[in-house]
């Protein structure tokens, strides 16, 4: 068989859902799908217009951000160690006030993208005003997207008011209709800033559209006191109480959720997406994730926007989402690496209802694949891959990138420091390695 490109690799993390880790595999590729995934026994007549030899790699899909605030890029380090009101009030409303414009969403795009594409990041769902320029900047950057039609009870300079956000998400929903790696989700803001009716037209747009709903839920305590007051339940009653959840239904934040709610939201088969670094910085709380995974509820990843967290690192995300939920369940054996990393991938395929294509590597799927090297000093001796792909590397070891089978970054490695070779510091982890 002769295919266009093969990727040799040390270790492969499919994200099936036997979580399995695999030896010594070989990735084929054709025309940005993915062909197979093969022992070396099995390929010995395969050739290949491009071999990536990668023996100290390990290989998995490439990683879905699933809740972000891409033009907030340009919005970085504005405001840090505020009140989160007064960070809203004083820094971050302001200046988008100044700034929103389709150029600015671009341009922030763009910019989140590289991060992001540099990061491993190859699908990112994206949660802001003018998201036609948001994806335009994202695609710029290599990477597949889902963009949201937002609507929100405020006046902004995409939308004066109600009619004009609903006239805008048809737009966005028609103008990418036929997209092959832009889609689009219905965008309410969040419980306390969209009106009922407001809400029951969000429902009504992913019916007509098939559409994901993505929203703020339960972020702070005060948003459920608000709610307590206003509407008399919680805010996710008050979002099934108007027919908003289903098994497209993605919670974002969703860090005070009562037993009721998590039950609602499991039983709706909807999605959770998990922001550690937003929740720690913002001091929203602490989510009881594990409790919500053990209800059944799929759980994403997302690094929130740069305003609040101020990166968009997923692995380091994944990292402190598996660590804060171990403590915040005083339960080592929670959050177990396979479970986090499937989330920071396959999660977010599923939350955004794109796991047919997206999410791990399969025969059939596209080739959106990243190789992390776990040969540099910052992850050796290795004993178990998938655990050091979480805990001991960074972002910084992702050295290949793939998005529909084109190599879209490729970073050097590592190989000398201070006359210490690569090879001499694999040799002196393995000796000891080898007397465990
Ligand atoms: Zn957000």
């Amino acid at each position: 068989m002769h295919v266009q490109t093969m990727i040799r690799a040390g270790h492969v993390m499919p994200m099936t859902e036997d979580r399995a880790v695999l030896s010594n595999q070989a990735i084929l590729i054709n025309d940005g799908r993915i062909v197979a995934i093969l022992d070396p026994a099995q390929c010995a007549d395969v050739t290949a217009d491009v071999v990536y030899e990668l023996p100290d790699h390990i290989v998995l899909p490439g990683f879905v951000n699933a809740h972000t605030h891409a033009p907030m890029n340009l919005l970085r380090g504005l405001g840090a160690d505020l009140p989160l009101m007064q960070w809203l009030q004083t820094k971050i409303w302001p200046a988008e006030g100044k700034l929103m414009s389709p150029a600015f969403c671009h341009d922030g795009a763009l910019l989140a993208g590289e991060e992001m594409i540099n990061s491993g990041v190859t699908c990112a769902s994206d949660h802001y005003f003018f998201s036609a320029d948001v994806a335009r900047g994202l695609t710029e950057a290599g990477m597949k997207c889902s963009v949201s039609a937002i609507i929100i009870g405020f006046p902004s300079a995409m939308a004066a008011d109600d009619e004009a956000y609903i006239r805008c998400a048809h737009e966005l929903f028609e103008e990418f209709a036929d997209s092959r790696n832009v889609r689009v989700t219905v965008g309410p803001h969040a419980p306390y800033t969209v009106s009922d009716i407001m809400l029951t037209a969000a429902r009504d747009l992913s019916e007509k559209y098939g559409a994901r709903i993505h929203m703020h839920v339960d972020e702070t305590q005060t948003e459920i006191e608000d709610s307590l007051k206003q509407y008399g339940m919680r805010p996710v009653e008050r979002l099934h109480k108007l027919g908003l959840l289903n098994d497209r239904f993605i919670s974002v934040h969703t860090v005070h959720p009562d037993d009721k709610e998590i039950e609602l939201l499991a039983q709706a088969g909807a999605s959770i997406v998990h922001c550690p670094c937003s929740n720690l910085k913002l001091a929203s709380g602490f989510s009881p994730v594990s409790r919500m995974m053990q209800a059944g509820i799929n759980l994403a990843i997302g690094t929130d926007g740069v305003a609040s967290n101020d990166k968009l690192d997923m692995l380091g995300e994944t990292r402190l989402a598996a660590m804060l939920g171990k403590a915040v369940a005083n339960d080592t054996t929670v959050m177990k690496v396979a479970d986090l990393l499937y989330a920071a991938t396959m999660g977010g395929a599923k939350a955004l209802g794109w796991d047919d294509r997206i999410g791990s590597i399969e025969a059939g799927k596209d080739a959106d694949i990243i190789a992390v090297d776990l040969g540099a000093a910052d992850s050796i001796p290795v004993s178990d891959p998938a655990s050091q792909l979480l805990y001991s590397a960074g972002r910084e070891d992702i050295t290949h990138v793939w998005v529909d089978g084109q190599l879209v970054v490729k970073k050097q490695q590592s190989t000398e420091l201070r006359n210490l070779s690569r090879e001499k510091l694999q040799n002196l982890a393995k000796t000891w390695q080898n007397r465990i």
